[in-house]
């Protein structure tokens, strides 16, 4: 990665660098966060989710990864070689909204069809990656909230990776809400057979802006290249690529 720019932190005077496209910035050396255009401060929560685990320990979780489930090539563990150990804060963008849904469909199981009406109400945190080329499996990460503690940079390890975020906040609000919208088209098509009427009332009532441990991972297994993502708090594996099972006797 290309440093291409830098600003002098406000707080402590040490250089924040940052990569084209990242829009807020987090001081190394004394956490300050700053939005990059203004040179001001960064005012919304900012929060952080501990990891857990240092190189050794991570390594034994996917040891154990590859040990489990009847799906994996039985010597996995034992052949593969993790070529990448990397652990990396991730920013994310949490929106907290109450949902309501009002849909109007057509059922048409049943002969006359039927036009049915029906009501969705539900309260999420939303992940919203606040990236935009980093490739995350954002809709399989069950982020533990319940870890999360002011940012601190103190707790950021050495060895470790700390990403800037390339969205804003009402940037992040905007993609929480056609998500969810989606979402609940989704649903409300499991109700009815052809949705013809949708209308979703949506209540943001916070917006925190997350850093999240993850290790990302790469393993070799006969010539192939695997990737891993595995959450640092929890250290459960969030989504991993498997080698095909091989059948018959080995
Ligand atoms: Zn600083």
């Amino acid at each position: 990665m290309s440093i291409v720019d830098t600003i002098s932190c406000s707080h402590c005077g040490a250089p924040i660098s940052f990569n084209p496209g990242e829009i807020i910035a987090t001081c190394r050396y004394c956490g300050y966060t700053v939005v990059i255009q203004t040179g001001k401060a960064f005012t919304f929560e900012h929060s952080m989710l501990l990891n857990e685990y240092d190189q050794r320990q991570i390594e034994e979780v996917i040891r154990n990864w590859m040990r489990s489930g009847f799906l994996k090539p039985s010597d996995l563990a034992r052949k593969s070689k993790l070529t990448e150990k990397t652990l990396v804060y991730v920013p994310f963008w949490v929106v907290t909204a109450k949902v309501e849904t009002a849909y109007k469909g057509v059922f048409e199981r049943i002969t006359p069809p039927v036009v049915k009406e029906g009501r969705i109400a539900k309260e999420y945190d939303w992940l919203v990656l606040a990236r935009k080329a980093t490739e995350f499996p954002t809709r399989e990460y069950d982020v533990p909230l319940e870890g999360k503690i002011p940012y601190d940079f103190r707790r950021i390890e050495g060895f470790a990776k700390t990403l800037n975020s390339e969205i804003d906040k009402d940037e992040a609000v905007e993609r929480a809400k056609q998500e969810i919208e989606e979402h609940h088209r989704h649903l409300a098509s499991q109700d009815v057979d052809k949705v013809i009427e949708i209308k979703n009332e949506i209540n943001v009532s916070q917006t925190v802006y997350l850093h999240a441990p993850i290790w990302f991972i790469k393993y070799d297994y006969e010539g192939k290249t695997y990737q891993l993502y595995v959450d640092g708090a929890t250290g459960a594996v969030i989504k991993g690529d498997i080698p095909p099972a091989k059948f018959g006797i080995l």
